[in-house]
């Protein structure tokens, strides 16, 4: 096994490197999130990176796509490469776009859609919110009630939804819904597309305390076209499990960890408090290199996950979900220690001009919860290695 990237994937990863330089604005860099102030400046930076056809390398020519197969890791690199040029939320816009629904749309949707919004995806000319949790229904998402009913040629749409990201600034949202009455659990759900402005949607954004945006979508009565039915009535469990895996090894990038990390270490190299250098305290050592051995190992499970999804017809499922559920388990030991390490100094957030590395660990403390949920929650995560990946029976709660 060879690890090392191709000289046409390394030449390929400076070209990106240098796009970042000259034309990502630096108000957007150390952005880790969506931010909706951001969202014009982004989108001129997503489109410029469409227009060099970097967004559709691996996409079938017919949907506006460059249909070569032979540059399987474009998608991996042009993430890599945006959260290591610390452009983090241009990086999230592509994973929505691309990696997670245009993906899906090219393998399951039918052709009308496919031919209505992968073109449009591909030049970066529509954006998504991806609409699954509602107020009772977040890792257990099979629970959720959002209905959608079939009235002649249209679908009527009642629930709420919670923490749908970007609903404000999206023109459709990728919505799980039960269009089949009475049904439980991961039976008679469906996927569908449905549009931001319809009559009946009532969008509230608001900030959670580290200053992440979100929003609660309330849908009442809506009417949504029949045609916009992603694959089949009633298969949205399945279609809901391709989906999230393909966000599991792209969007939940492990850079997310290991980025801020690598920060922190860089940062201790020459760090100083109360006349005391780091970087020459043993247990300060001893703990950096523990933990830099969990975040090369969380490096090579999202690898390996990546380079198992250049084969377009494998999604890697249980890869993916090993190298989600790696980067939420990392997601708490590394802030602690980072915290820990700074003292009081990690608990200095942006607003404090003195705050060491930006004051980025207040923020990735406040953060780290929330990554043991996103994506389907650890629980979750486990359920499909023990069953797909180690052959035990399946169960479900
Ligand atoms: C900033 C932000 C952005 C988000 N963006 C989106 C988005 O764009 N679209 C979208 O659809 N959703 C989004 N979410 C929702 C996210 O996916 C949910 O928060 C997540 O699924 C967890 O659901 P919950 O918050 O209801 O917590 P719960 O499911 O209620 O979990 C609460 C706690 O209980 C634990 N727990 C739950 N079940 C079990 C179990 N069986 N075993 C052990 N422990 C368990 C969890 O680990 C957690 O600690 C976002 C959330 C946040 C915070």
């Amino acid at each position: 096994m060879d690890f090392r990237f191709t000289p046409e994937e390394q030449a390929f990863r400076m070209e990106v490197r240098q796009f970042i330089e000259d034309e990502i604005p630096d108000v957007i860099k150390g952005v880790e999130e969506i931010h909706s102030s951001h969202i014009e400046l982004e989108m001129e930076v997503v489109r410029k990176i469409a227009a060099r056809g970097w967004l559709g390398a691996a996409y079938p020519k017919e949907y506006g796509g460059r249909g070569e197969n032979n540059v399987p890791m474009t998608e991996y690199i042009l993430l890599d490469e945006l959260h290591l040029g610390r452009a983090a939320g241009i990086s999230l816009t592509i994973t929505y776009l691309v990696s997670i629904i245009g993906n899906t749309l090219l393998s399951i949707a039918s052709e009308d859609l496919k031919q209505r919004f992968i073109p449009r995806i591909l030049n970066a000319d529509i954006r998504f919110a991806i609409n699954y949790s509602e107020p009772d229904s977040g890792n257990d998402i099979a629970s959720i009630k959002t209905s959608a009913m079939l009235d002649g040629d249209q679908y009527v749409v009642n629930g709420t939804k919670r923490f749908i990201t970007c609903a404000d600034t999206s023109d459709y949202m990728w919505s799980l819904v039960r269009t089949e009455k009475g049904s439980r659990r991961h039976r008679g759900l469906s996927i569908m597309l449905i549009k931001t402005d319809s009559p009946g949607i009532t969008t509230i954004p608001y900030k959670m305390m580290n200053g992440i945006e979100t929003c609660d979508v309330i849908m009442e009565e809506v009417r949504v076209p029949k045609e916009n039915l992603v694959g089949q009535e009633g298969q949205g469990w399945s279609h809901l499990m391709e989906a999230l895996s393909r966000e599991r090894f792209t969007m939940i990038n492990f850079k997310g960890v290991s980025g801020p990390f690598d920060r922190f270490v860089q940062w201790v190299r020459t760090a100083e408090i109360d006349g005391e250098h780091l970087a020459e305290d043993p247990v300060t050592r001893q703990r950096l290199a523990r933990q830099h051995l969990d975040m090369v190992g969380g490096k090579m499970m999202q690898l390996i996950a990546a380079s198992r999804a250049v084969h377009n017809d494998y999604v890697p499922t249980v890869e993916a979900a090993a190298s989600k559920s790696w980067r939420a388990v990392q997601s708490w030991p590394k802030a602690d220690l980072a915290v820990e390490v700074m003292r009081s100094y990690g608990l200095m957030t942006e607003e404090d001009a003195n705050a060491p590395i930006d004051g980025l660990w207040a923020a990735e403390y406040c953060w780290a919860g929330h990554e043991m949920s996103g994506a389907g929650g650890l629980d979750l995560n486990r359920k499909i290695i023990a069953q797909q990946g180690l052959g035990l029976p399946r169960w479900s709660n």
